[in-house]
C-alpha cells in the first residue's frame, strides 16, 4: 500500500491529533456553538455528520445537504478544517463541493466492498485525507481491502479509525474494542495512521476517557471524538457525546508515553492477553446463564441434574478438540472439570429454589 501523510498545515503532528464534533450536524445553531466553543479550546479539525446511516428506519437520518453551508461557516469563522462522512458518491461530490477537508467512509459503508468501490471511483484524483472505519464486523481483510480499493484510485493520504465491532450479545461496551484487530492492522501497515473513536466504542460518557488513554498507550496517532455544545439534547448518540469543556478536560489528562520499541512490544502483546481474558471471562459468564436455563427446564421437567453421559461426552469431544488445537489434554480436562462443577453448583441451586 502507499501511503503519504495526513498530515494538514497548522495541525500539530503531536499525539494525539484530534477531531471533534457532533455526532450529527442538526441546526445552525448547535453547528457554530459547538465549533465556536471547540475553537476556543484549541481544536483544529471539525467533525459533523450530515448523512447518518441508522440501524432503524424513523430515526434522525442526518439533515443532508442543507447542513453544508453550516460546516462552510464553521471553517469561515473559526478556521477549523472539516470533516464528514460519506457513503455514496453523490454524497462526496456535495461535500467536496462544500470544501470538506477530511472524508470519512463509516464501518456500515466499509462493510459493502459495491459501496467503497463506488466511493473510491468518485475520489479518484482527489488530494484530501479519508480516513475508513474497521467494518462492523470482525473482518480484518474486508478493512484492508477498503484501504487497497481507495489506494488503486491514487488516494495515499489514509487512515484508519478504529471504532469497534459489532456483537449480538450488549457487553459494557457498544461495539467491543477487539484491539488485536488495529494492532495487527498497525503490524502489517507501519506507517497507516490510525485513530480510535472511543465515542462508538464506549456508547457512554464515562467510558470515553479509559478507552482514549488506552489507545495513546498503543501508540495511536488519533482520536475522533463526539462532542456537543448540549449533549443530552443531541438528536443522535446523545449518551456518548460529551462537551467541549469535557473534551478539553479529558485531553488534558491523558498521559502520552513514550515507549521504547521493546517495552512497546510487550504491552502490545500483554493488550492481547487481557483482551482473551475479558472474551474467556464473558463466554463464561454467558455459558453459566445457558447452563441455569438448563437447571429451570431440569426442574420443570423434573429431570435430574448430572446426567453421566453428557458430561462424559463433553469431556470427549475437549480431549479431542484439545489435541487438533494443541493444548495439553490433562490441563483442558482440569478446565472443563471445574467447569462443569461450577454448572452443577449453580443448577443444583436452581432445583431447590
Ligand atoms: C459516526 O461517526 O457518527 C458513525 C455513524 O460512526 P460508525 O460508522 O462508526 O457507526
Ligand atoms: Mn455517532
Amino acid at each position: 500500500m502507499k501511503l503519504e501523510s495526513i498530515l494538514l498545515p497548522g495541525v500539530s503532528a503531536d499525539r494525539p491529533m484530534v477531531i471533534a464534533g457532533p455526532c450529527s450536524v442538526e441546526t445552525e445553531d448547535q453547528v457554530m456553538k459547538t465549533a465556536r466553543q471547540l475553537a476556543d479550546k484549541g481544536q483544529k479539525i471539525f467533525r459533523g455528520g450530515i448523512w447518518k446511516p441508522r440501524t432503524k428506519p424513523g430515526g434522525f437520518e442526518g439533515i443532508g445537504v442543507e447542513g453544508l453551508p453550516w460546516m462552510k461557516q464553521v471553517k469561515k469563522e473559526t478556521g477549523m478544517y472539516l470533516a464528514t462522512e460519506v457513503a455514496t458518491a453523490l454524497h462526496v461530490y456535495e461535500a467536496l463541493k462544500a470544501g470538506i477537508d477530511i472524508l470519512w467512509i463509516g464501518a456500515r459503508t466499509t462493510a459493502n466492498p459495491f459501496a467503497v468501490q463506488e466511493i473510491a471511483d468518485a475520489l479518484r484524483g482527489v488530494d484530501i485525507p479519508i480516513l475508513i472505519k474497521n467494518p462492523v464486523n470482525p473482518d480484518i481483510e474486508l478493512w484492508i481491502g477498503a484501504f487497497e480499493r481507495l489506494n488503486n484510485s491514487g488516494i495515499n493520504r489514509l487512515g484508519a479509525i478504529h471504532r469497534g465491532f459489532s456483537s449480538y450479545d450488549k457487553k459494557i461496551y457498544r461495539n467491543l474494542p477487539q484491539w488485536h484487530i488495529p494492532i495487527e492492522l498497525r503490524r502489517r501497515f507501519p506507517d497507516l495512521p490510525i485513530f480510535c473513536d472511543p465515542s462508538h466504542i464506549g456508547g457512554k460518557r464515562e467510558l470515553i476517557a479509559p478507552i482514549s488513554q488506552q489507545a495513546m498507550d498503543m501508540k495511536f496517532d488519533g482520536l475522533i471524538i463526539e462532542t456537543h455544545c448540549d449533549p443530552d439534547a443531541a438528536w443522535s448518540d446523545a449518551s456518548q457525546q460529551i462537551t467541549p469543556e469535557v473534551l478539553d478536560y479529558i485531553l488534558s489528562l491523558l498521559v502520552i508515553r513514550q515507549e521504547t520499541q521493546t517495552t512497546e512490544n510487550l504491552s502490545a502483546l500483554r493488550k492481547q492477553i487481557d483482551e482473551c481474558d475479558n472474551t474467556l471471562m464473558e463466554e463464561l459468564a454467558k455459558r453459566m446463564r445457558i447452563s441455569r436455563e438448563i437447571g429451570t427446564y431440569k426442574k420443570e421437567h423434573n429431570m435430574p441434574v448430572l446426567q453421566t453421559d453428557r458430561y462424559n461426552e463433553i469431556l470427549d469431544k475437549y480431549g479431542n478438540q484439545a489435541i487438533q488445537c494443541g493444548l495439553d489434554t490433562e490441563f483442558i480436562k482440569k478446565v472443563f472439570e471445574a467447569i462443569h462443577e461450577e454448572s452443577v453448583r449453580q443448577q443444583v441451586e436452581i432445583i431447590n429454589k
